[in-house]
């Protein structure tokens, strides 16, 4: 099985505080990788380390064989890295459709300009629509995203990123704040996200987890302490101690 992602000994400390521990783990192709720990255990500063917001104080990052530890976030995005925020990082004002054109105006080199966007380039609004119609937002395209529900919101995030066209996808905590029905809309996105992309999951929902994750690695304060099946992480006793009086979490 081909590795996307591997990642060797990453380190990143806040003044004495370190984050991430010397981090090892790979993501394989095709796979849902889901990487989760108790708050504060580095979860996000790792996903910002891998997406190029942060500078790893040690270790390496590898994308599809190449690389990528000092280049720069657009230089990642490039190469095939896409990602989504533990807050929605949306552009308000703009509509749905709107936010996946200006998308699919950076991937293909564009500027990041609006007006390119009003003046109507043919094959940016196809390909948005198409993206868009795809997504189950197919009858909110045209809806600015202020008011958009939550729920919807983060599916936007998913689909803007997706229209990226990423070898692998970064979410932090995709299913934060979303009710059931949205969640259950959120895990069968996901489910199809597959299809496209590799994925490092970090999320809290473990019902999620269970349903979406291939394999599952569990991070504690900043250190890899399990990786394995989720059958293999269910009955791990560390991962138990771990999550210590949050054990139905893990039922
Ligand atoms: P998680 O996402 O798993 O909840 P984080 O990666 O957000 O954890 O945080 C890991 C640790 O690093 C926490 O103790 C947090 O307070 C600290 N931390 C995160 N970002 C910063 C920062 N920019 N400056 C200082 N400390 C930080
Ligand atoms: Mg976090």
């Amino acid at each position: 099985m081909s590795v996307i992602l591997s990642i060797e000994g990453l380190v990143k400390t806040f003044g004495g505080l370190i984050a991430t521990d010397n981090v090892s783990l790979d993501v394989h192709e095709g796979e849902i990788h889901a990487l989760i720990g108790p708050n504060g255990a580095g979860k996000s500063t790792l996903i910002n380390q891998l997406c190029g917001e942060l500078v790893s104080d040690a270790g390496t990052i590898h994308l599809a064989g190449r690389d990528i530890t000092r280049l720069k976030t657009p230089d990642r995005v490039a190469l095939g890295l896409g990602r989504t925020f533990q807050i929605t990082s949306l552009l308000d004002e703009l509509t749905v459709i709107e936010n996946v054109g200006m998308a699919i105006q950076v991937r293909e080199g564009h500027n990041f300009r609006i007006y390119d966007l009003a003046r109507g380039r043919r094959a940016v609004w196809d390909d948005a629509r198409r993206f868009v119609a795809s997504s189950g937002l197919a009858d909110r395209a045209d809806i600015r995203v202020a008011d958009l529900s939550h729920g919807e919101k983060k599916q936007l995030e998913l689909v803007v990123a997706l229209a990226m066209k990423p070898r692998l996808l970064l979410l932090d905590e995709p299913m934060a704040g979303l009710g059931h029905v949205e969640s259950q809309a959120m895990i069968a996105m996901l489910g199809e996200t597959r299809k496209s992309a590799a994925m490092l999951l970090v999320e809290h929902d473990m019902e999620a987890v269970f349903a979406l994750a291939d394999r599952i690695s569990v991070l504690v304060y900043g250190r890899i302490i399990a990786s394995g099946t989720v059958d293999e992480i269910r009955n791990n006793p560390a991962v138990r101690e771990a999550y210590l009086g949050a054990e139905d979490e893990l039922c």
